[in-house]
This record gives C-alpha cells, sequence and structure tokens, in this order.
C-alpha cells in the first residue's frame, strides 16, 4: 500500500538488457520493495533479480568515503577484504583524492605521451555516463585506448551487424514474437538470463508459435519448444549452413526479398553448395532430417525471428555464427515486417547504450568511425577541443596485453570489473597489479578495485538521474530514490570533476546537460528529449516524430547500407582454439545463472539472491559424476591449460557428458582463471564458451 512508504520512484532494473521498469518504495531511508510497471519491455513484469535483487545498495561494504592507498601497503593483489582494507587503503576528503587520481593520469600523460592512460567504462551506467567517459579519454588524453565489457558478451554479434545490415542494434524488439508464427532462440538461456523476455516466448508456444530452440546445452527453454537441436560445441557454423544449404536446394529462398534488399546472394549461394545435412551431420551432432525439417519450417514460416546470446557471440568464429543468422534472415526475407527479424539478447542493463554513447575503442557515438575525419571534426567541434588520433583504440584484452607490453601505464576504471570478468583472469589481474596508476570508481571495493591507487565512491542505479537504453532500442529514465551514501556521488559528476582536474573545459550542471550534448551528433536520438524521457520514461529509436514512441520494428524499406541493400557473407568453419586432447578431454563452457548477475559483485551482496544460490557451482551429466565417483553436490577439481580450480558439482542430465557448465559469478571459484584468451578476429572477443578442461575429484 502506497501509504506504507513515505517515497516511489521509476526506475530501471539494472540487471539485464531487457530493462524491465521497476517503482523504488523507499521506507525510513532504504528501498523496501521493488513493484514491476507497465513499461514497454516488460508490461509490469519482473524476474527473481529485479523483484528481490536490490538490498545490495544498502550493504555494510558499500563505499562511502574515498579511498587512496597507504604508502605502506602490502604488495598488490587480490588480497583486500571488508576485514582488512584499513590495512591497504586509508580514508580521504574528495578534493585529495580527485587531486592525486587526475594528477598522476595526466603526469603519465606529460611524460609518456595520451597512450599511457587507457580506460574502461562501464554498460551498468547511464548513457550520460558512458559518453562522458569516452569523452574524457578521447579529449582528455587524445586516442581511442577506450572499451567495456560489450567486447566480452556481443561484440561479435555488432560486427556482423554492422558489416551486413548496417546497423548494430535489433531489428526488432523481442515483444515482436507476439506476431511471428515460428523462432528460433539459439545460444542464449533467457529463462535464466532475460526472464521477462523469456515469458513473451512462452506465451508465443502457448498460442501456437514455433519454437525452434538450439544450444550444446539443454536449455530451460527446450521445454517449451517444438524443435531442441542440442549440436556440439562449436559447431554452429556447420549447422547452420546445413539449414540454409536445405533452404537453396529446396528453392524455399525468398527470390523477391533477396533482388529487391540485399547483395552477394551468388556467392553465398555458391558457398553453401558443400554444407550438405547429410555432410554435416557428423559434425554438428544433429541428424540430417531434423536438419531439413528446422529449414523447412523456418522457410515457410510468414512471419519468423531470430534469437541470439552468448553461446553464438563468444567464440574464435562469433562473428561468423552471427553473419550465418544474419544470412538465414535475409534468405527467407523474415526482416523488416511485424514478427520477423535479428535480435542478439544484450546482457548488462544498458549494454546496447553504453556502446551508441561510443564507449568502444572504434567508434564515436551512434557507431560513427573514429577514422573519419569528417566525424571526428563534427565531435571537436561539440567539444570546443583539439583533435584527437584517427586510429582504433585497443579492446578490453589489448589494453591488459598493453600493460605487460610497458605502454599503457595507468587506467580509469569506472563500474567494470576486468580481475573477475576477463578471459585468462591472472593475465589481466597481473597487468592490474603492473599498473603505475590506477583509479576505479566503483559502488564496493570490487576485486579490481583490490588492485587500485585510488577508489572514488560512486552511486548504485537507485541514487541517481540517467537515461539508459535496452535490448529493444528503447531509451528509458532512471530516477533517484535515494541520495548516495555518506560521501559517495554520481558517476557524471566524479567523471567531470576528474576532466576539469586535468584541463578540460567540461561545465555540466546536471546528466540533463550531457544529453543534450550528446543529441547534436546523435541521430539516434532525434525526437528523444530529456524532458519528453521525463514525462513519457521510455521512447524507441528511431523515433520519427516528437509525438511518435519510436520504431519496434526497422528495415522494412531497405538497410542503412549502400544502394539500401543487406550483405550476404559467407561463414566458413574455423575449430575452437583450445581443443579437447588426452590430457584436457572435456570441454569447459561458462555462463550466468538466474540468480547472480555477472561478476556476482551486486548479487551476492543481495541478501535473497545469495540465499538462494549462496555456493560456487558447476554442472555436468550424472554420469560423468559417476565416472568420477563423485556424488551430486561433492567437489570436483577443474583444470584448464591457464590454472586450476576446486568448486562443487551438481548433476544436470541436460548437459552433454563431454561437457562442465560453469557460471563465472564466483570470485573463489572463478571461471576465467580457466578460460581461454583467444579471440574472435572482427569482434574482438574472447573465446568463453569453449576450452579443453580435465575434471577430476577434487
Ligand atoms: Fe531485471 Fe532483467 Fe529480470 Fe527484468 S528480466 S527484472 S530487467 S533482471
Amino acid at each position: 500500500d502506497s501509504a506504507d512508504f513515505d517515497s516511489e520512484t521509476k526506475s530501471i532494473c539494472p540487471f539485464c538488457g531487457v530493462g524491465c521498469q521497476i517503482s523504488l518504495k523507499v521506507k525510513d531511508g532504504k528501498v523496501k520493495y521493488v513493484e514491476g510497471l507497465n513499461g514497454p519491455a516488460n508490461e509490469g513484469r519482473l524476474c527473481v533479480k529485479g523483484r528481490f535483487g536490490f538490498d545490495y545498495i544498502h550493504h555494510e561494504h558499500r563505499l562511502t568515503k574515498p579511498l587512496i592507498r597507504r604508502e605502506d601497503a602490502p604488495a598488490k593483489g587480490l588480497n583486500v577484504d571488508p576485514s582488512n582494507w584499513q590495512e591497504y587503503f586509508r580514508e580521504a576528503e574528495w578534493d585529495e583524492a580527485l587531486d592525486l587520481a587526475a594528477g598522476k593520469l595526466k603526469a603519465l600523460k606529460d611524460t609518456h605521451g595520451g597512450k599511457s592512460v587507457a580506460g574502461f567504462g562501464s554498460a551498468k551506467c547511464t548513457n550520460e555516463e558512458a559518453y562522458l567517459f569516452q569523452k574524457f579519454i578521447r579529449q582528455g588524453f587524445g586516442h581511442n585506448n577506450v572499451d567495456h565489457c560489450t567486447r566480452l558478451c556481443h561484440a561479435s554479434s555488432v560486427a556482423a551487424l554492422i558489416e551486413n545490415v548496417g546497423s548494430g542494434a535489433v531489428t526488432a524488439t523481442f515483444n515482436e514474437i507476439e506476431n511471428a508464427d515460428v523462432a528460433i532462440a539459439i545460444g542464449c538461456n533467457p529463462i535464466e538470463n532475460h526472464p521477462v523476455a523469456a515469458t513473451y516466448f512462452k506465451q508465443f508456444t502457448k498460442r501456437g508459435g514455433k519454437l525452434i530452440v538450439m544450444d550444446p546445452r539443454g536449455v530451460g527453454l527446450r521445454r517449451f519448444a517444438t524443435h531442441m537441436l542440442q549440436f556440439r560445441p562449436g559447431a554452429d557454423v556447420s549447422m547452420l549452413n546445413a539449414i540454409m544449404h536445405v533452404i537453396v536446394e529446396e528453392g524455399l529462398y525468398d527470390q523477391q526479398y533477396i533482388d529487391a534488399y540485399t547483395e552477394n546472394w551468388e556467392a553465398e549461394k555458391a558457398h553453401l553448395a558443400d554444407f550438405s545435412p547429410e555432410a554435416m551431420e557428423g559434425i554438428c551432432g544433429i541428424p540430417a532430417e531434423t536438419l531439413r525439417e528446422v529449414a523447412r519450417t523456418f522457410a515457410s514460416a510468414k512471419s519468423a525471428m531470430i534469437f541470439w546470446g552468448m553461446g553464438i557471440s563468444q567464440h574464435i568464429h562469433g562473428t561468423d555464427n552471427s553473419r550465418c543468422l544474419i544470412s538465414l534472415a535475409l534468405m527467407t526475407g523474415q526482416v523488416g515486417r511485424p514478427g520477423t527479424g535479428l535480435h542478439p539478447l544484450r546482457g548488462q542493463n544498458n549494454v546496447q547504450g553504453a556502446s551508441d554513447a561510443g564507449l568502444v575503442p572504434m567508434f564515436l557515438p551512434d557507431y560513427q568511425t573514429v577514422t573519419d575525419d569528417g566525424v571526428r571534426r563534427a565531435f571537436t567541434e561539440v567539444w570546443q577541443s583539439e583533435d584527437f588520433s584517427a586510429e582504433k583504440g585497443l579492446t578490453v584484452t589489448e589494453i591488459m596485453d598493453d600493460v605487460h607490453a610497458g605502454n599503457t601505464r595507468g587506467m580509469y576504471i569506472l563500474g567494470e570489473n576486468p580481475a573477475m570478468s576477463d578471459p585468462d583472469v591472472e593475465h589481466a589481474r597481473d597487468a592490474l597489479a603492473k599498473l603505475e596508476h590506477l583509479v576505479v570508481q566503483d559502488i564496493f571495493i570490487t576485486e579490481t578495485a583490490n588492485y587500485a591507487d585510488v577508489i572514488l565512491p560512486a552511486s548504485a542505479f537507485a541514487e541517481k538521474s540517467g537515461t539508459v537504453t535496452n535490448t529493444n532500442r528503447q531509451v528509458q529514465m532512471g530516477r533517484p530514490a535515494l541520495p548516495p551514501p555518506g560521501d559517495a556521488r554520481e558517476d557524471w559528476a566524479i567523471t567531470t570533476a576528474l576532466a576539469k582536474r586535468i584541463g578540460l573545459n567540461w561545465n555540466y550542471a546536471s546528466p540533463a546537460d550531457v544529453f543534450a550534448e550528446m543529441k547534436q551528433n546523435m541521430r539516434s536520438l532525434n525526437n528523444i528529449t530529456w524532458e519528453r524521457l521525463e514525462r513519457e520514461n521510455a521512447v524507441t529509436y528511431p523515433c520519427h516524430g516528437p509525438d511518435e514512441p519510436g520504431k519496434a520494428v526497422v528495415f522494412g524499406d531497405g538497410f542503412p547500407r549502400p544502394e539500401g541493400r543487406a550483405r550476404f557473407t559467407p561463414a566458413s568453419v574455423i575449430a575452437p582454439d583450445d581443443v579437447p586432447d588426452a590430457e584436457y578431454p572435456m570441454i569447459l563452457t561458462t555462463g550466468r545463472q538466474l540468480e547472480h548477475w555477472h561478476t556476482g559483485s551486486m548479487t551476492r551482496r543481495s541478501s535473497v539472491l545469495d540465499a538462494v544460490e549462496p555456493e560456487a557451482n558447476c554442472s555436468m551429466h550424472p554420469s560423468t559424476l559417476r565416472q568420477l565417483g563423485v556424488e551430486p553436490g561433492g567437489m570436483v577439481q577443474l583444470t584448464t591449460k591457464r590454472g586450476t580450480i576446486q568448486i562443487m558439482a551438481r548433476a544436470d542430465r541436460a548437459i552433454a557428458p563431454d561437457m562442465v557448465f560453469l557460471p563465472f559469478a564466483y570470485v573463489e571459484a572463478a571461471a576465467n582463471i580457466l578460460t581461454n584468451s583467444a579471440v574472435d578476429p572482427y569482434g574482438k572477443i574472447p573465446e568463453f564458451k569453449f576450452s579443453a578442461v580435465k575434471v577430476e575429484a577434487g
């Protein structure tokens, strides 16, 4: 009852890219209850994270004062915890911390050049904060070595989408599945990772929609599927090319659409000739007749959609995987109409918006390339600053390599946790320890903040204003329900204070000022104003009028590419980088689970979520556990060429006998100690989904 609370504030769930609108209900200075609102993506629904995962904002570990590393602190390492932090850091006032943080970064630039300082921003922050962060590095240090977790998430999907349809965003909202009669969900697990989106999938099947689920794991969505293709890990391109081969062989493609809206069809068609289902069934593990049936089902749909997740993107052939999905949609004409489209389900709450805002090394806001002189000029005119490098910057994993090479010497990290999230994470931890100056801005002493020289206490989502953009291209307004605790500040204000101290002419009074500046060079924000978002809460881009809600489906009349045509880019089979052998005979794959979010910094401090899923765990087939002589719930030891962890093992019949599934939220058994840092050549995304592993009773 409203009378039970002191205030109610409309905001956006901070976890996944679904972007559920919520009401934060506050009593006695604390959020006591969260309710789902009627947002365009969630229509009142919430999952367990959105409903119960909020009390981390009041956790006793929250940072309330700036911290400065003590001169007599022990050597940098993963050695700080809530009981001993005073051995490593001392509290400081803001002026001292900001002077030190900015002064040392500036000194590195003056001594070693701008490229000695790099930055990681965050998809957990707002669009305005992402925009300011990339501007801080580009304007302040003159180069593009700035990135964020999209590199670990959907960078390969975006590379393929930009290459072939001319835009990195989804072509249709996930809610459009209401208008589809067939849908493919491949390499995604929405019941755990995008649970509210999954409710729309379930409704779709309830009214007779045909759902084709494809995944090496038997993900929960299989219970609703008409077809479940549990293919061999890494065999995505073989399987998808075989399906497209059938569509060509049986003449099921849409020649009219192909002629009107695409290019390079003949090359694609010729390429697919080598991929008959009969030739591919032994590689992908799916019977030829099933591949044929799925091809016919998809190609004969009136309206069909394709959804994918990190099972597709996190491979060294991640871009090729997405190229196949794009080709499949194009050859059947399943783009641009209601109930059709391509939809990579975005992970973090604002990974779409942070990428749109230019928090990537190759693009300025709105995916305008840094190599284009005119583009850079347009930005430096607005910024009233000098030109910066025309060279594409380094990505997340390349920056860590650059630290080891002795070039990057200082970093500013906002809200990211590479000491947990990078592949082959000991490599990243060693790089963080090697930095001469590390400024971390966060709400907790994260694993990454363990290595910091200065820690700046930031704000949680419930304490700040700002816009975020969800997987559906819906720009939504987040509002503060509470002030930040103690001396903590809003992130845009901290970045602005640092910028002034390195000599930049920044004069923002609020996030609304930043949004107004973003609009000057971001056509995607046409007809979307701060005032409108305050009033309407959400507007979808592209939006063609001040009173229109924005377009749920795009590209009905051509693509933002030369001559308006999308492109077929044939994909060849590339084997995974780290294949099993006699010493490491099984396959390790990593991912998320319902209760925990990414590196666990928020959800493991949420009392309900931590109570439901308190312990590091992995899953494997019961027969695998039996062979090891381990009971379900017993301990196993996982070893790859990178390292070893001990972890509790659960039995799960949905996992193939030669596979292990490992969530990556647990620092005490960090999955990324094991993962491989080999990357996709286009999206530069690591192959988190495939490592050769040895499993022993542990
Ligand atoms: Fe939050 Fe995603 Fe759950 Fe919605 S589906 S409540 S955005 S975690």
